[in-house]
């Protein structure tokens, strides 16, 4: 990606060649993705294309009949009957037309509806096989916004763009069949006065992506503006700190910038769009001329004049139709590509199928284990081992940014160590079936998600499967300490929570921490239990008798917690500090405060606090 703050986008250095191919390369690939979407609809819409496109020459060269006919009659040589049949029959023809014409539009809506939900799906689908790491790198990111924000539009407009294309190059084709009559140079100079715009057109649509492209990190800061500006959960701090001048200030600046690069390329697309389009006119009012002269010399007949004067006009605007789908086409494959290329990213196949190890009460080990976050230059977590066997509580315990969190991500399989091992029941997790894995361990971090659901489904996310099944959801929400709270809302399990929907309900800090350690117990089968700061918000009181319900673990089960209370991480069994990364001390807290080192500096420390 560019540097976004450069002041002009990357140069094209794709020759016309490729920009040519390019227009159709994923004509292919959308045409399978419609034939997918509906059959029904491409047959519909394919047939209509077809009779829109032959229809128009047809309504020509019946004019033409019809004028024939009436200059005969008047002459005396023939009677009015035939030009009235022509008459009906063009009316016909017309009618016709119009109904294929709405019939194309129908189709179509009907088409965008589906193409958009498809397409929207595959998005979707394709985001949650992904990394939690792609997710975090921004320019995988980039992909992802960009291939969301015209999912709906683009590939319908691709599809439609190349039916329009075909329809007017049938109907060119019947035009040129008709003036072929007249004079096949003139089907020649009218086809090379049209070059000129159709090299262009493609040029400009290929700038205009680019531009698009380059620029995406800048459009994606101003969706955040507004996010940021718009939305409740940030409206509290955005008043009180008065953000929202500079805020606007920064989005309007953005603007600013993106327009001034909008308008500089619209209007020279606009300016050579005039100049040569005037060589068409040029072109088109010569052979004008020519027909008015040849008519004026009896050369042809009145009819014929008629229809070539009719099929010169409808031939200019076929030929501009065209030129504006081949330029929407290439800015539509460009997304394509993008499309493609984000639903295409490798991701690594799942691991393992295993789901028992060869030690079952082996616990979980820590083997040398090392981290870097992709970036990043110095190891989140450096040399780390340590076991837990089952029916231990462990703390983890350490400043801000000690990598705390970070060990739990790779306990979990958020992330996989740079190096060293990690394993649970004396098997490596990566040979572990990942859903296996998933249901043994219940988790709850420090930035829990709060879902705009009701408070019952927000407990019971933390087992999918039994999202609405209320007994063990009840049974969670008791062993979490919510259910005492959730009994006083309006509508118990079933309120809806936050301020999104209707009658949403907020609740305190405290409550939604409840609320997310019922969900990381909604599991039963979970026996390794971790909870990152699950306890910051609520009263001593509660934590205390969260950290007693804990002591109640059974045999097979396992704790790691995270907390930096000390009343509360005394009471672990073995207790780990981390510092920088490395774990420095590990022991009970009897023997951590006779050791009288980190651990009992830190714990000092609070104590004073309290006393
Ligand atoms: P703790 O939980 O002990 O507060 P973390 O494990 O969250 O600490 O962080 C350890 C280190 O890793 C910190 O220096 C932090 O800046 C860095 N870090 C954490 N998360 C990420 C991330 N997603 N990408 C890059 N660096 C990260």
């Amino acid at each position: 990606m560019a540097n976004p703050h450069s002041p002009s986008p990357p140069q094209d250095n794709t020759s016309l060649l490729q920009r040519s191919t390019g227009v159709f390369a994923y004509t292919v690939r959308a045409a399978e993705l419609v034939w997918a979407t509906s059959k029904t609809l491409t047959f519909v819409i394919g047939g209509l294309t077809l009779i829109a496109g032959l229809l128009p020459g047809g309504i020509a060269w019946t004019g033409k009949q019809l004028i024939d006919a009436v200059v005969a009659s008047a002459n005396g040589t023939a009677p009015v009957d035939p030009a009235l049949w022509w008459l009906g029959l063009e009316a016909g023809l017309v009618i016709t037309m119009a109904a294929a014409q709405r019939g194309l539009s129908v189709a179509n809506s009907l088409l965008r509806a589906q193409l958009g939900h498809r397409v929207n799906v595959m998005i979707l689908d394709k985001a949650q096989q992904l990394e939690l790491t792609h997710f975090e790198d921004s320019e995988f990111y980039d992909k992802l916004t960009r291939a969301r924000r015209e999912a709906s539009s683009r590939p319908l407009s691709l599809v439609r763009s190349t039916f329009g294309l075909i329809q007017n190059s049938i109907s060119l084709i019947t035009y040129g069949a008709l003036l072929l009559a007249f004079s096949p140079w003139a089907v020649l100079v009218l086809a090379i006065a049209a070059v000129p715009a159709f090299v262009a057109e493609t040029k400009f649509a290929g700038e205009a992506f680019r531009l698009f492209r380059w620029r995406s990190p800048e459009t994606r800061k101003q969706m955040y503006l507004e996010t940021v500006l718009a939305r409740e959960d940030y409206a509290k701090e955005v008043k009180l700190f008065g953000l929202g001048e500079e805020l606007v200030t920064r989005y309007r600046d953005i603007f600013k910038t993106l327009y001034g690069e909008d308008r500089d390329l619209t209007m020279r697309r606009g300016l050579w769009g005039f100049l040569l389009g005037l060589l068409s006119t040029a072109a088109l009012y010569g052979a004008y001329a020519w027909v008015t002269i040849s008519a004026a010399a009896s050369r042809i007949t009145l009819g014929d004049m008629t229809m070539y004067l009719l099929v010169f006009r409808q031939g200019q605007g076929a030929f501009s139709a065209i030129l504006q789908a081949i330029g929407g086409m290439y800015e539509d494959n460009l997304y394509l590509s993008n499309l493609y290329e984000f639903l295409e990213q490798e991701v690594a196949a799942p691991s393992g199928d295993e789901t028992t190890g060869p030690a079952p009460k082996d616990g979980i080990r820590f083997d040398h284990v090392s981290f870097t976050y992709p970036d990043s230059t110095t190891p989140a977590l450096n040399d780390v081992t340590f076991h837990l066997k089952p029916g231990t509580r462990l703390a983890l315990v350490g400043h801000n940014g000690s990598g705390k969190t970070t060990l739990i991500k790779l306990l979990t399989r958020l992330y996989e160590p740079s190096s060293g091992t990690i394993s649970l029941d004396g098997r490596p997790l990566e040979e572990w079936d990942p859903d296996a894995l998933r249901d043994r361990v219940g988790v709850i971090f420090q930035d829990f998600v709060r879902y705009q659901f009701t408070v019952g489904e927000n407990v019971g996310v933390g087992d999918v499967d039994r999202i609405d099944d209320r007994p063990p959801i009840e049974v969670a929400a008791e062993r979490g300490m919510a259910a005492p709270f959730i009994a006083d809302l309006p509508k118990d399990y079933d309120t809806q929570l936050g301020r999104w929907f209707k009658d949403g309900r907020e609740l305190s800090i405290g409550q939604w921490q409840k609320v997310a350690l019922s969900r990381a117990l909604m599991r039963e089968t979970a026996d390794i239990l971790v909870l990152d700061e699950p306890t910051a918000a609520m009263d001593a009181e509660a934590e205390a008798e969260i950290f007693q319900r804990l002591a109640d673990l059974t045999e097979e089960q396992m704790a790691i917690l995270i907390s930096h209370r000390f009343s509360t991480v005394r009471m672990a069994d073995h207790i780990a500090v981390l510092h920088k990364g490395e774990l420095v001390e590990e022991g009970t807290h009897e023997q951590l405060m006779a050791l009288d080192g980190r651990y009992a500096h830190l714990f000092t420390l609070q104590a004073k606090g309290y006393q």
